[in-house]
């Protein structure tokens, strides 16, 4: 089964609400592949393989390599052609990374559903110990919020995450002639790295609930944003040095570090 012309994958009926858009540019899938610069002694999980685009040069890496593939008709057609591949047919969101991982960190790579791009990349940050690096495309607008800067109008919860838990790279942009059906956007390939000890956040979960508090709605002052999780942790108020008139799109991401561990010391935080 040969699955290089563009008129094959009209036969296949991609599925749109699982995001399917094939990638058709070969030089496009080895760049992706090659940026993970993958040892044979890797572990290698891959999102979303679909009709193998990235996976024909996965698997010639030699690494341990498992792909996860939520539709079952194409995860049947990916055997086929690849004999003795390992593919969990499962939806990517409910597969235990920590499980996969066992005791050796893994490189995750993907043309992701752009349908799931946040879901995923916040498993990425839930489970970030377990991951050595990650390697996906997605669409351009949210690859611009995870790098954006204070300021900006793509600063947001998925830029302080991705910036605060990872070290990112843009990699390359993609147009929609790359694919197959064509998407509507711009792709972009990014590169994460989770090496990085994020030892200076105590209580994780209390500070995701802090930050999805304080940039719900960024042009609010941090005063009005935070009243009700002030409230709940019966925070003194006055104790912190951060001026509440500001909005909290205003401030950069050490700022926002140091108002957290400053409100953690001036609060009422049961124990997790
Ligand atoms: N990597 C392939 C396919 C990209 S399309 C290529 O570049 O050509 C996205 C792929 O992700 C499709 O195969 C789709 O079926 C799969 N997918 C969609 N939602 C998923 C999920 N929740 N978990 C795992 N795979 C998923």
């Amino acid at each position: 089964m040969s699955l290089s012309s563009k008129e094959k994958y009209k036969i296949f009926k991609p599925k749109k609400f699982l995001g399917q858009n094939f990638l058709t540019d070969e030089n496009i899938s080895r760049k992706i592949v090659a940026s993970l610069d993958i040892k044979s002694s890797d572990k290698v999980i891959e999102i979303g393989p679909g009709y193998g685009a990235l996976t024909k040069f996965l698997v010639n890496s030699k690494c341990d390599f498992i792909a996860i593939e939520i539709d079952r008709s194409i995860a049947g057609k990916l055997r086929d052609k690849y004999n003795g591949i390992s593919i969990i047919e499962k939806d990517f969101l409910d597969v235990s990374l920590k499980d996969l991982a066992g005791n050796k960190k893994i490189k995750i790579v993907g043309n992701i559903p752009y349908n799931i791009t946040s879901q995923i990349l916040f498993k990425f940050f839930d489970d970030r110990d377990v991951i050595k690096m990650a390697v996906v495309m997605m669409q351009k607008e949210v690859a611009q919020r995870l790098v954006a800067t204070k300021g900006t109008k793509n600063y947001g919860i998925l830029s302080l995450n991705a910036q605060i838990y990872s070290d990112i790279k843009k990699l390359f942009t993609v147009p929609p002639t790359a694919f197959f059906p064509k998407p509507a956007v711009d792709s972009m390939v990014l590169s994460f790295s989770f090496l990085r000890k994020v030892d200076f956040i105590k209580n994780h979960s209390l500070f995701r609930e802090f930050l999805r508090a304080a940039f719900s709605q960024r042009r609010k002052t941090l005063r009005n944003s935070l009243k009700s999780f002030f409230e709940n942790y019966q925070t003194n108020v006055n104790s912190l040095s951060t001026d509440l008139s500001r909005r909290s799109e205003s401030l950069a991401i050490d700022e926002i570090i140091d108002l957290y561990n400053e409100i953690l010391s001036s609060s009422h935080i049961p124990n997790p």
